[in-house]
C-alpha cells in the first residue's frame, strides 16, 4: 500500500465513523486470507485515493470504527 496518502473526501468522512457505516463506492474489500480473522476487521482499499481502511468489527462498542491506516497527518 501507499504510505500517507491524502484521504479524498469521502475517506476523510469515513475515517472514525462507526463501523455499522457502509464503505463508500469507491472502497473495494482487499483479499480475505492475511487476516486471521475476517470477522473481526475487514480491510479496505480506495480505488481513488489508495487510502487502506481497517473496519474493526469486534471489541468495546467505542473501538468499532473505520480506521485508517495510511492517512498524512494533519
Ligand atoms: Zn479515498
Amino acid at each position: 500500500m501507499k504510505l500517507w496518502i491524502q484521504p479524498c473526501d469521502a475517506c476523510a468522512q469515513l475515517y472514525g465513523e462507526p463501523a455499522s457505516t457502509e464503505p463508500h463506492e469507491k472502497l473495494t474489500l482487499n483479499g480475505v486470507g492475511f487476516v486471521k480473522d475476517a470477522t473481526a476487521e475487514q480491510h479496505f482499499t480506495c480505488a481513488r485515493c489508495g487510502g487502506v481502511f481497517a473496519r474493526i468489527l469486534t471489541g468495546p462498542a467505542p473501538r468499532q470504527i473505520w480506521m485508517m491506516l495510511n492517512a498524512g497527518q494533519h
